[in-house]
Formats: structure tokens, C-alpha cells, sequence
């Protein structure tokens, strides 16, 4: 007998995460187009983001540089329609690597990656889309930029970056409701006239699509869990 592949459960996965947003754009009165799924494949094999483009997924998002650099580019060479966006805090030093892979920055939270990202994009030739990240809860551990400095800092990004701010990104606090911190998020890019707003991970994104997340960025309900992030080095004392 010869023995049959087992459908992959990414593919299942994808299919399920696909039909609960577009149950959840309808039952917000959009249409189900208008919400783009970023599947998030950090610390997941070059093999699972191969099964997800056989499913048809086209976005991805990685929070780490360099292991976007080692998995994505074979993979462009067979699917040149796919796109990457980076989602992790982003090192002004790892900023020319960024803008030479990445289609979308969705981290961009401090005037100094400002500057970095823009010296970048002249010497790579190359300008990815950028966002804004907002530290939703002013949270110390997470990136973003401070809610008291965004209004400010998305104001200077918008002129010095143009069309290429395209919208903002949040991550709400971990256990709270995060219906008020999308709210707030999504009133900020309306503020500033930007039409993407990315929030909404594999716990939270019907109620991010309910005050019209653009994007929502969902990892574990795709690909599975994750192990636990290694503990941070040990400081020098
Ligand atoms: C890991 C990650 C996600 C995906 O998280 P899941 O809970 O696995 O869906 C989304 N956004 C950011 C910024 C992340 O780091």
C-alpha cells in the first residue's frame, strides 16, 4: 500500500484562523478582505512556512533579524509574491539587514531607529513599508514608543517618511482586557490618517477586528506553541 501524506495541520490550522476572521470582519460590518492575516513563523522550521505557502499564506512576520536572513530568501526565490514582516524590537544596528529583507517594518519606536532605518534605506536603494509601534500599556519590557510621545513621534515619521509610515502596531498588556488598548490604538491612526493598523494576536484578534484591525499578527493558532523564550544573559556584575 502506499501510504498517504497526513493533511498537515498548518493548512488545517490556517483554514480554521481564516474563517474566524472573516466571521469576525462580518460581524463587525466589514467586508472579510479587509483583514490581512501576517501568519508568525519565528522559532518555527523552514519546513512549517513551506507548508503554510502550499496552503496559500503569502504574509509572514519574524521578530528576529537574523533568523529571518537564514529562513526567508530560499523560500522568495520559489514564491516571489510572498511578503515578510518584521514584528520584533528592532536593534539600530540590525537596521541595514532589516531594510535589505523585510517588505514591512512594523517597529519602528524610536527616533534613533528612525534615523538608522532612513540611512539604511538610502544606501540599500530599498524601502520597505514602516509602522509605528506603540508601547500600548507603557509597559518597560516591551518595545514601542511611550503612549505620551506617540502623537509626536508618528507626526515626525509621517513627515520624514511619507507615504511609507503606513499605519501603526500594538501589544496590549498581557492580562488585561485588551479591548480599550485597540481602541485607543485604532483611534490614534485614525488621528493621524493612517490606514493600517495592526493589532491582534491568536488570543485576541476577533476583538481587534471588532475596532478595525488591518492586520492581526497570529502565530501559536497557526503553527502551534512555542517553547519559552531562554531566560534573559546573566548581567556582568
Ligand atoms: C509572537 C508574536 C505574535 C504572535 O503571537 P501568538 O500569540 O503566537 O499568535 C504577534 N505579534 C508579536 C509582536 C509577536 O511577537
Amino acid at each position: 500500500m502506499v501510504p498517504i501524506a497526513a493533511p498537515s495541520p498548518i493548512a488545517a490550522n490556517l483554514a480554521r484562523v481564516r474563517a474566524e476572521i472573516a466571521a469576525a470582519a462580518t460581524a463587525a460590518g466589514r467586508p472579510p478582505g479587509s483583514v490581512s492575516l501576517i501568519a508568525v513563523s519565528k522559532t518555527k522550521p523552514q519546513d512549517d512556512v513551506r507548508a503554510a505557502l502550499a496552503a496559500g499564506q503569502r504574509l509572514f512576520g519574524e521578530n528576529r533579524v537574523q533568523e529571518a536572513a537564514a529562513k526567508f530568501p530560499p523560500l522568495r526565490a520559489a514564491w516571489p509574491e510572498m511578503r515578510l514582516h518584521l514584528i520584533g524590537g528592532l536593534q539600530t544596528n540590525k537596521a541595514r539587514d532589516a531594510v535589505r529583507i523585510a517588505d514591512v517594518i512594523q517597529t519602528l519606536d524610536r527616533p534613533r531607529l528612525a534615523d538608522a532605518l532612513a540611512d539604511a534605506i538610502q544606501r540599500e536603494g530599498r524601502h520597505p513599508d514602516l509602522m509605528v509601534e506603540v508601547n500600548l500599556g507603557d509597559e518597560p519590557q516591551k518595545s514601542g514608543i511611550p503612549r505620551a510621545e506617540a502623537d509626536a513621534f508618528i507626526a515626525a515619521c509621517q513627515a520624514r517618511f511619507g507615504a511609507r509610515l503606513v499605519g501603526l502596531m500594538g501589544v496590549p498588556p498581557a492580562d488585561a482586557d485588551p479591548a480599550p488598548y485597540f481602541a485607543a490604538l485604532a483611534e490614534a491612526a485614525r488621528r493621524h490618517g493612517l490606514a493600517q493598523l495592526s493589532i491582534g494576536m491568536s488570543g485576541d484578534f476577533p476583538a481587534a477586528i471588532a475596532v478595525g484591525a488591518t492586520m492581526v499578527r497570529v502565530g501559536s493558532a497557526i503553527f502551534g506553541t512555542r517553547p519559552p523564550p531562554p531566560p534573559p544573559p546573566e548581567r556582568a556584575a
